[in-house]
């Protein structure tokens, strides 16, 4: 059956060539965290062809994609800057935004996305510094960056969080990091109740199974891709520039009714 076999690929690229701006986010200002990879990358890329500058934040690894993502947010004709940093860290998470608004000069879209995720069978393996690790990492670097730039954004602006179907639906092997994406849902829905009042939209995105890590660009989707998203009506992991429509969304003037809203991108599974 190749219509079944075509549904079951994940194409063996980014996927972000698909994505073709048409002017939305034109002048606008935005900062991604984790935006060197996967979903944010996808997010950063399809920002600039929306005629937005975008600030990149990320861990500083050898193998960061941050120079190649900047370099196609120039190719766009936008302002690209990298911020590499730890957001465990809450003197980072205040000095990035500070760069990020002395750099782009302004923030009128955040979205706070960078995460850290580690399979632990047992309760017993779940250590206290794991657990530290990603309430920080997931959680309070969230609280600690929206702290410091919304103040600066204008009406009108948007933030984006990135949750999980993680929130609703928690892996026993995901016990810290379920625990922090159902913590972000209610984050947003709590900031996005006392933003509004400054015209500023709060939203977050619930992907369920993405290709990214799993995966490096341009090789052929093997086994673990395909039981990574099984579940899924595709019977495959999404690829992230599946999901920046719907940050583009969040961030433009097209999501201007959407407060406080979280976005299931699950392929098909659905939030509860
Ligand atoms: P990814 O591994 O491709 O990217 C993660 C990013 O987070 C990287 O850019 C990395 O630099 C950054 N990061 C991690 N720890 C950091 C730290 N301590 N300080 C600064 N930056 C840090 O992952 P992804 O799959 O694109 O994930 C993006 C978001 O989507 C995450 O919030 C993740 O929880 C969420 N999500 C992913 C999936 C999936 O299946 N891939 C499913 C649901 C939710």
């Amino acid at each position: 059956m190749p219509g079944l076999a075509a549904k079951m690929e994940p194409r063996p690229d980014h996927g972000e060539d698909s994505y073709v701006g048409s002017g939305k986010l034109e002048g606008r200002k935005a900062l991604i965290t984790g935006g060197d990879s996967g979903i944010g990358r996808a997010a950063a890329i399809a920002f600039a062809r929306e005629g937005a500058d975008v600030a990149i934040a990320y861990l500083p690894e050898e193998q960061s994609d941050a120079d190649e993502v900047m370099e196609l947010i120039r190719q766009e004709g936008r302002k690209a800057v990298g911020l590499a940093g730890d957001v465990k860290d809450q003197s980072w998470c205040n000095e990035m935004v500070k760069q990020a608004l002395a750099d782009l000069g302004g923030l009128d879209i955040l979205v706070v996305n960078a995460a850290r995720q580690q399979y632990r069978e047992t309760l017993e393996d779940v250590s206290t510094y794991d657990f530290d690790d990603t309430m920080k990492t997931n959680l309070y670097a969230l609280h600690w960056i929206a702290k410091m730039a919304t103040p600066h954004m204008p009406p009108g602006a948007s933030v984006i969080t990135t949750a999980s179907i993680q929130a609703y639906e928690p892996s026993p092997i995901l016990l810290d990091y379920a625990t922090t994406k159902a913590g972000i849902v209610a984050y947003t829905k709590a900031l996005a109740k006392q933003l509004i009042e400054k015209g500023i939209r709060v939203n977050a995105v619930a992907p369920g199974p993405v290709w990214t890590v799993l995966q490096p660009s341009g090789g052929q989707p093997d086994e673990k891709v395909r039981q990574f998203g099984k579940d899924s009506d595709f019977g495959r992991p999404a690829q992230p520039a599946e999901l920046a429509p719907i940050y583009v969304l969040l961030a433009s003037q097209d999501g201007s009714y959407l407060n406080g809203e979280v976005f299931g991108v699950t392929g098909g599974k659905g939030i509860a």
